[in-house]
């Protein structure tokens, strides 16, 4: 991995200026997924939102697995079940991600993430006898997937809580463009996807927080017709006796992934990619992330390091602000 270790300049953005008749702005904010949802579009009227809105709630019941009408459900209560179209696909999205990521992503955590409460909200430290039968469930080489059938060993669980929300904000992007709507800005629990440009021609601004302070940011990102999505150890965590254990679950130890990075963004065209991208990157680690970035490309990345250290790789750092010092990753 080659580090070419940079002085911070605010960088300005350059986008062209090409200014559009967008129609006026509408927003919407909607719950779902368990969290809040901000919707901006530049449109003629307001009706490219309802139908957003509408295809939030259905992928929302689609993908939960708390939900008894769910894919989901079915699968991770029969084990075997016929899923719709998109349940396939985002299960082999995630399958993909798994292998390009060495299984540091890996949608059969499910069994760990409920013995560690971060589904449901009662939260606790489990023995490591508990960890170690319930890794015994964990293994995504163990999904079966044959057309729209899926299935899974008798003792496994699926969780698509890495990845639905990037692969819902794709759903959203592609509902709005078929609207005919060509500018607009969806944040779906701080997922960011971005349609088009900004209608006065410039790019879109996407802060980053930061994460050892969530009131700030740590930097911004200028796109256009990307996602931007991150994930951090400091996003859902409980404390107990002085340790801090956060929701993203190293599938080989069963615990908070601990790769010495604090917070991953990934920039990319697919939501979907950018979700389950950034969760695995953040198991990965830095150097592993490098590879992998190196070996597929097709995306981008910022990583925050817990010594305080700042990486981004070469195809946003053009556009990169931030006002401390970072390095910037090269082919
Ligand atoms: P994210 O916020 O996108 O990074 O995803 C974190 C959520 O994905 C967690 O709350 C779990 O539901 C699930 N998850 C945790 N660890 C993993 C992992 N290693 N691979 C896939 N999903 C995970
Ligand atoms: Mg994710």
């Amino acid at each position: 991995m080659r580090k070419i270790l940079m002085t911070a300049a605010v960088c300005v953005c350059t986008a062209l200026c090409g200014c559009q008749n967008a129609g006026g702005e509408y927003k919407k904010t909607v719950f779902a997924m368990d969290t809040v949802m901000d919707l901006k579009i530049y449109s003629e009227n307001d009706e490219p939102l309802l139908k957003a809105e509408e295809e939030i709630k259905r992928l929302d019941a689609v993908f939960d697995r708390g939900n008894e009408n769910s894919d989901i459900y079915r699968i991770n209560k029969n084990k075997s079940a016929a899923v719709s179209d998109e349940t396939a696909e985002i299960i082999r999205k995630a399958l993909d991600i798994s292998e390009m990521t060495d299984g540091a992503f890996d949608i059969t955590t499910a069994p760990v993430t409920d013995l560690w409460g971060f589904y449901g909200g009662n939260f606790r430290v489990p023995s490591n006898e508990e960890l170690n039968a319930a890794l015994s469930s964990v293994g995504y080489k163990n999904i079966r997937l044959d057309s729209n059938k899926v299935s899974i060993p008798e003792s496994f669980s699926l969780d698509l809580g890495g990845i639905g929300k990037g692969f819902a904000s794709d759903s959203v992007i592609n509902i709005l463009r078929g609207c005919g709507v060509s500018s607009a800005i969806v944040s779906l629990g701080g997922n960011v996807q971005a349609l088009g440009q900004r209608p006065d021609g410039e790019a879109w601004s996407v802060g980053i927080t930061d994460p050892d302070d969530k009131s700030r940011l740590l930097g911004k990102v200028k796109v256009s017709d990307k996602a931007v999505i991150t994930s951090g150890g400091y996003q859902r965590f409980f404390e107990k006796d002085g340790k801090t254990y956060h929701h993203i679950i190293d599938p080989k130890t069963g615990k908070s992934a601990e790769s010495g990075l604090v917070s991953v963004t990934v920039i990319a065209e697919s939501g979907a990619l950018s979700d389950g991208l950034s969760t695995a990157l953040f198991v990965a680690g830095l150097d592993k992330s490098a590879e992998i970035w190196h070996k597929y490309g097709g995306f981008d990345a910022v990583f925050a390091e817990n010594n305080g250290n700042i990486y981004v790789t070469e195809g946003i750092a053009d556009t990169f602000e931030c006002d401390r010092p970072y390095s910037v990753l090269k082919k």
